[in-house]
């Protein structure tokens, strides 16, 4: 299925749109924007009607364009030497793996050097595993696509993944569905909402106001630091949303200098976090409010999978 069908099929079956008013709404998006590509508007008019668009279920015959935010699930079916190679004046390593599903094989390329150091000692051939975050690329070398991977891609072994969740009582994000209640997750922020980081409440009442409090006008308003964001466990993703104290907690994740620097920095996809939140409801859609957030290092996650 081609992804443009992909998305909007998923903003079909989220939303009580049809598929018409979907139409209508990328058109008038792309009026508003023209710089906005086709993709881009689908994406942007997914996010405003609540539906995040990230698909899971990639197999290799699908890899058939040049594709970001790739998930695939595969086994290692060949495991390569990494190579020393000469870059612009500098030496560096590439590692390449054949991996494959059901419906075929593609060469994965490895050119971050941590990754490579990871997968030359976690990973064997024959191991199913998870790809996160990565993106494929069309290689005139091999006349075909591959599938790349940098600093922002996560590698899972699934069987490690799944014990290691039920050890540490992590809830998976597929497993939120009770609302009000408390849950520990553990993921990837991969995406910050960048426009709208301060909410102003009336601090008389508490309420979320516009601009003034319609019973105490402007006399007590506060700014308070608001940050939603999207984690994301490797195999669904939810929003989660950071006030205040626990907002400022999470921006310190990252050593960047100003506010729009660190939300920059945090959006990459390479921070790891656990997050204890509340589950709330908004517009019938469930998402997090955190109550805490740690950094978690993945180095350690991936080094606990020996078993
Ligand atoms: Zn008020």
């Amino acid at each position: 299925m081609e992804v443009e069908d992909w998305s909007i099929n998923q903003i079909l079956e989220k939303t009580k749109l049809t598929k018409e008013q979907i139409e209508e709404k990328i058109k008038k998006k792309i009026e508003e924007f023209p710089a906005l590509t086709r993709e881009a508007a689908i994406r942007s008019v997914a996010t405003d009607n609540g539906v995040i668009l990230i698909r899971r279920d990639y197999k290799v015959s699908d890899i058939t364009e040049e594709l970001n935010h790739l998930n695939l699930r595969c086994k290692i079916v060949r495991k390569f030497e990494a190579k020393e190679v000469n870059l612009r004046g500098g030496k560096s390593k590439v590692m390449n793996l054949m991996v494959g599903d059901e419906t075929g094989q593609i060469r994965v390329v490895i050119w971050d050097t941590n990754r490579i150091a990871e997968i030359e000692k976690d990973f064997r051939e024959g191991d199913e595993i998870l790809i996160i975050n990565a993106y494929s690329k069309f290689s005139s070398f091999s006349n075909n696509f591959e599938i790349n991977i940098g600093a922002n891609t996560l590698l899972k072994l699934i069987a490690h993944k799944e014990t290691h969740a039920e050890a540490d009582n992590y809830a998976r994000i597929s497993q939120i569905t009770e609302e009000n209640k408390s849950y520990k997750v553990r993921g990837f922020i991969t995406r910050i909402f960048t426009n709208n980081t301060f909410i102003i409440r009336c601090s008389i009442c508490g309420k979320r106001v516009d601009e003034k409090c319609d019973i105490h006008g402007d006399k007590a308003l506060s700014k308070t630091l608001m940050i939603s964001a999207v984690i994301d466990d490797g195999l669904s993703s939810t929003k989660v949303t950071f006030f205040d104290r626990v907002a400022e907690k999470f921006l310190s994740l990252s050593k960047e200098g100003d506010l729009r620097q660190k939300l920059n920095d945090i959006s990459f996809g390479l921070y790891q976090v656990e997050v204890e939140a509340v589950a709330k409801s908004f517009n019938g859609i469930l998402s997090l409010t955190a109550r805490d957030v740690k950094p978690v290092d993945y180095s350690v996650d991936s080094s606990k999978g020996e078993t």
